[in-house]
């Protein structure tokens, strides 16, 4: 056991993975969540006597540092591998979208378009397994891509309204590496050429979140939740406390007569806007490296229905006059008895945080959402509708520029014994679960050889 102090800022899986790793190390580790449960963007809540997401989750196979890590806390038996069945939805039709045929079948894009969008995704995947030089991707959009190699089709039916409701008006400015990315992940994820198969924690991600939860505090760490870091205190360039509310517990606790609570050393895994809020002392240089991605705001509202929208789990909505992105019947995925009987469906939009959709109320959004979601299902009536809940967050998903692995922020910040560890750091995988376990593995082993070097 070592006497360094270590604080965390945030509880998702970045910040509690970052606890238990450096838990396991020997180290006195302090996570501060300020909302008033652990699991971040992977957070849940009650329904049905079990826990749902309150943004629809599921990992692929290639997500192995998520899934090792539930085998290591004993959870290796509930991962459940299940084939999904994604679909498209436009012309007032839903299209199925799981096989090759499938996309040889989509009546949406003229045939030779199908051919070689088909053509295209198969030459993608082959460079993965050749290993080439990609970094040329990050140099150019996926929309000129697209346009160029799989013809302007293939991008304006298909990859636009994907892009478009993962990145709003930032979609033709999405580097192809990321998408490249994706693409290849994706593909991973099938099982044969025919089925995907999609992972999920039997009893959803809450018993991962317990079990770190569970972990940390056994191995000695706290764990404080309704606590907002409101300043990562700074004194001659190096991160040396952090600052609470005075009526915070954290700080009665941890903070004795002073005004704020001393540690040797603070990771922080909030979003870089937030970052920002609580540390005032980053040279410009990292400033703008902390702002060059910006976040993609979510707005999920969430219905506990009596009867089925469609068959399909993941929808995509490439209609653009639905002001929906996804359709996410979870249902589809996990059977309707592990939530007895009842069918889920998350109504899914990404937008900017300035969309009137993300001031709407529950209500507003639903009566803007109904006569969209009798386009999927004319039968579909609010009568079906037993519970709803209504869910936003903020920092979603982070829009990369091109050429952006030259502007990503350094996990070591130029204060000293400070830590980032955020989204905005991992690319160009796109943002998940897995990644946040992945980068909390690595700020707790890089801090750990600084620790070590210094001594
Ligand atoms: C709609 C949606 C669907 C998704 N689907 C999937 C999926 O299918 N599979 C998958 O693997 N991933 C998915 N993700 C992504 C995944 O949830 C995230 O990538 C991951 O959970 C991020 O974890 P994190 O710890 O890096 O960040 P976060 O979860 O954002 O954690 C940061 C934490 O910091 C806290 N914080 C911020 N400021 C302060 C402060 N001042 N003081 C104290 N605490 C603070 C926040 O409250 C938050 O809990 C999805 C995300 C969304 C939004």
């Amino acid at each position: 056991m070592t006497n360094k102090r270590i604080a965390i800022i945030g509880g998702g899986f970045a910040g509690m993975t970052a606890a238990y790793e450096l838990g396991k190390l020997g180290y006195q580790t302090f996570l501060f969540e300020r909302m008033p449960e652990l699991g971040g963007l992977a957070g849940t809540f009650p329904i049905e006597g079990t826990r749902l997401e309150r943004g629809y989750h599921h990992w692929f196979t290639s997500d192995t540092h998520i899934v090792a890590q539930m085998e290591e806390l004993g959870l290796g038996d509930r991962v459940q591998w299940i084939p999904s069945r994604t679909g498209w939805f436009d012309q007032n039709k839903i299209w199925n979208m799981v096989s090759p045929t499938d996309l040889l079948r989509l009546g949406t894009l003229p045939f030779v378009d199908r051919v070689r969008l088909g053509m295209v995704v198969a030459y993608l995947t082959y460079l993965q397994s050749s290993k080439k030089n990609l970094a040329q991707y990050e140099k150019i959009t996926a929309a000129e891509w697209w346009k160029k190699f799989g013809g302007r089709n293939a991008w304006d039916k298909v990859w636009s309204p994907l892009f478009r409701g993962k990145f709003g008006a930032a979609a033709e400015n999405i580097p192809m590496e990321w998408h490249w990315y994706k693409i290849v992940l994706r593909i991973g994820s099938r099982k044969g050429m025919t089925k995907e198969a999609l992972g999920y924690p039997r009893g959803s991600f809450q018993v991962l979140i317990d079990a770190l939860a569970d972990a940390i505090r056994k191995q000695g760490g706290k764990i404080y939740l309704g606590a907002t870091v409101q300043r990562v205190v700074v004194e001659n360039s190096v991160a040396v406390g952090l600052q609470f509310a005075d009526d915070a517990a954290a700080r009665r606790e941890l903070a004795g007569g002073e005004s704020y609570a001393r540690f040797d050393r603070v990771i922080c895994t909030a979003p870089s806007f937030a970052a920002l809020k609580i540390v005032s002392e980053f040279p410009r240089e990292y400033v703008a490296k902390m702002n060059a991605a910006k976040y993609m705001a979510a707005v999920l509202v969430i219905l506990k229905l009596k009867k089925s929208l469609s068959p399909i789990y993941w929808l995509n909505i490439a209609d653009r006059t639905i002001p929906f992105v996804a359709t996410i019947e979870q249902t589809n995925f996990i059977p309707p008895q592990v939530y007895n009987d009842k069918r889920i469906l998350y109504v899914s939009n990404y937008l900017d945080p300035s969309s009137p959709y993300f001031q709407m109320s529950r209500d507003e959004l639903f009566h803007a959402y109904l006569p969209h979601l009798q386009k999927i299902n004319p039968q579909f009536s609010p009568d079906w509708v037993e519970e709803m809940w209504h869910f936003k967050e903020a920092a979603a998903q982070p829009i990369v520029p091109l050429n952006y692995s030259a502007m990503i922020p350094e996990y070591r910040t130029p204060l000293r014994n400070l830590y980032l560890a955020n989204t905005t750091q991992i690319y160009p995988e796109d943002r998940g679960t897995n990644y946040s376990v992945r980068l909390g593995q690595e700020i707790a082993r890089m801090l750990d050889e600084d620790v070590k070097r210094e001594a």
